[in-house]
């Protein structure tokens, strides 16, 4: 049989037998947009239990079914990794959202730094980005994108078991890589805004015992460049692309 290559993130408990409901997003996307028609197979997980093989039993056009047949692949998490980073344009910031899905974090984290311009975030749009890159990678697992919050109250906070890799521009062109023989995760990345890190905010990231101040090159990346490098880097050194 010909293997289902549409995927599709749904809420449900995914099993053997299960129906599974569309929404009227899904349904549009399914049947208007890839024509699928009943009796076609779509590739289906829900962040926790895999992937799994689904038959369209009811094709509407507002709504249909579908009936889960078997799993086709296990659920793979990501490490446990968080990205902290400052909004920048939209279709930056969606980029961002779409980069770490696919690199492999575990929780996306909008923060409002000093010299940060957005105000506010579609944290819904970016969910969306999110389920989207998780669709398309091959993923099981879809991060969780956070409300904006500052940063100063996310670092007064700071669970100190988090190691947290500090990109701080200051540091372009020093040697300062990721050291060796660092703890495993939980980890959590930082990228500054367009306008970087104030004074006031080094010193808040000095003092934190688990921050290690990282720097990803002699150029000053772009805010979005950044986010990309840090993670491949923290990937290869600590992450699952051993
Ligand atoms: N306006 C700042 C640049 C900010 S770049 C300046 O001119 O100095 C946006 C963010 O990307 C930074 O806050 C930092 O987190 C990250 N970044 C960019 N280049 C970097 C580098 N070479 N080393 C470490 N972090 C970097």
């Amino acid at each position: 049989m010909k293997k289902a290559k549409i995927r599709l993130c749904v809420n449900q408990a995914l099993g053997e037998g299960q129906t599974v409901p569309l929404s009227r997003e899904q349904a549009h996307y399914l049947f208007s947009v890839m024509r699928l028609r009943e009796g076609g197979a779509v590739l289906v997980f829900n962040g926790r239990d895999g992937e799994w093989r689904a038959r369209v039993v009811q094709a509407g056009r507002r709504d249909g079914h579908l009936q889960v047949e078997l799993r086709t692949a296990d659920q793979q998490d990501p490490p446990d990794l968080w990205l902290l980073f400052a909004p920048i344009k939209k279709a930056r910031t969606d980029f961002i959202v779409e980069k770490a899905t696919e690199l492999g974090a575990a929780r996306i984290l909008p923060v409002q730094t000093e010299f940060t311009n957005a105000e506010r975030v579609r944290r819904d749009r970016l969910q969306a980005h999110a389920v989207e890159a998780a669709e398309q990678c091959n993923g099981t697992f879809v991060p969780e994108v956070c409300a904006l919050q500052k940063l100063d109250n996310l670092l007064s906070a700071w669970p100190g078991n988090r190691q947290l890799m500090f990109c701080d521009e200051a540091l372009a062109g020093r040697s300062s890589a990721l050291a060796g023989g660092l703890a495993k995760a939980p980890w959590a990345i930082l990228i500054g805004p367009e306008g970087g890190f104030s004074d006031t905010e080094r010193l808040h990231l000095s003092r934190l015992p688990v921050s290690h101040p990282v720097s990803l090159g002699p150029r000053i990346l772009r805010a979005d460049t950044a986010a990309v490098a840090a993670l491949t880097v923290w990937q290869q050194a600590l992450g699952d692309w051993q």
